[in-house]
């Protein structure tokens, strides 16, 4: 038996995301967010999915030149844009030559334009700082900034976007603040406009604009707290999976893992599956959360460790060496578990390692 850790990645899941992002925000462009290896579900995998021609995402959205140049290698046509923007003046060219498009937030990456040859025309996003204050130019520089990127040779299309703080509280009335501030920055600009994640998109239609920009909701995951995708129509795109390697009797007081950190309170079934941290899996999950063995809600004891965490096997007492076990995915929500760890679903698929094999499940092509 090979390491049986696997992530399962289901296209149909994504394609199913896809569509219903689609319907709620009707008439819009959709720049998919790629980023972080495709919030760890396979950065080529992900975008050749959604590259369905006449039905695949308007833009792909990545975090810097090597995710931009990793989807043009692999054929990935489609306007594509680093969200952070230009890191040094030596990326600038080479993204002029691969027809990507840039965020330029600082005044230092204006600069970085300076000697662009003028064609082929690049596609540029004035980012807005509306009010969370991570990226974007204040908004009474905006009008200023636009108007010379607009005079700039090697400059085509002007667009214009913010990022909200809070969208993933439902009822937060910063939101509607961060909305009306960049509309009053980029009243009477011209250029195309966006301003929603996945959270902005289901919770606020007022920020849909011209594009939206899920990233979380395509692979199916609420990013609202206490929340789950299926609420908002969403299907899991990841499932981490792997397999008991052992399975020992213990009495009651006999300790569990490292630090001794659990005790069995009774004589019980106690299952070892190979999956750790190393892998992804989150350190500070507590015991109790859950955990699928055989497709039966167990749960997690004592402390995962790298390679390796253990289960009470109390409510599937049948399972030996071998059982299936679902970390999280179809049936076990990737919230919950981010829930028992003190974190975010993103954060949890993220850290899922490039060493867990990725099996592709659904069809390549629509
Ligand atoms: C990551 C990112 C997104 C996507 O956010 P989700 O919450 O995953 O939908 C959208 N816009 C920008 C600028 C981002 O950096």
């Amino acid at each position: 038996m090979t390491r049986p850790a696997t992530v399962v990645v289901d296209l149909d899941a994504l394609r199913h995301n896809y569509r219903q992002v689609r319907h709620l925000a009707p008439g819009c462009r959709v720049m998919a967010v790629v980023k972080a290896d495709a919030y760890g579900h396979g950065l080529t995998t992900m975008a050749r999915a959604l590259s369905t021609p006449g039905n695949g995402a308007d833009a792909f959205g990545v975090a810097c030149l090597e995710e931009a140049e990793a989807l043009r290698e692999v054929g990935i046509g489609q306007p594509i844009v680093v969200l952070e923007g230009p890191f040094e003046r030596q990326e600038v060219p080479r993204l002029q030559q691969l027809g990507i498009g840039m965020v330029l937030h600082q005044a230092g990456q204006l600069e970085m334009l300076g000697g662009l040859l003028p064609s082929p025309p690049v596609t540029v996003w004035l980012k807005v700082d509306s009010g969370m204050h991570r990226l974007g130019f204040p908004p009474a520089e905006v009008a200023a900034i636009h108007r010379r990127l607009l005079a700039h040779p090697a400059v085509g299309e002007v667009r214009l976007m913010t990022h909200l703080a809070c969208a993933n509280d439902r009822d937060d009335d910063s939101v509607a603040s961060q909305i009306e501030c960049f509309e009053a920055a980029v009243r009477g600009l011209s250029g195309e406009r966006s301003i929603a994640n996945s959270a902005a998109l289901l919770a606020y239609p007022r920020s849909h604009a011209d594009w939206v920009r899920p990233g979380l909701a395509l692979y199916g995951v609420s990013p609202f707290p206490g929340e789950r995708g299926p609420a908002s129509g969403l299907r899991p795109v990841m499932g981490l999976h792997s397999r008991l390697i052992a399975v020992h009797r213990l009495q009651a007081g006999d300790p569990v893992g490292y630090g001794a950190a659990w005790r069995c309170p009774e004589a019980m079934p106690v299952g070892v599956v190979a999956i750790g941290y190393g892998d992804g899996y989150p350190r500070h999950a507590r015991s109790g959360t859950p955990v699928l063995v055989e497709g039966v809600r167990a749960s997690l004891i004592g402390r995962p460790s790298m390679d390796m965490l253990t289960v009470d096997l109390r409510a599937v007492p049948g399972a030996g060496v071998g059982s299936p076990v679902t970390l999280w995915g179809e049936g076990l929500p990737v919230e919950e578990v981010a829930e028992c760890a003190d974190t975010i679903p993103y954060e949890l698929l993220c850290a899922v390692g490039r060493r867990a094999r990725i099996h592709v499940r659904g069809a390549e092509k629509e």
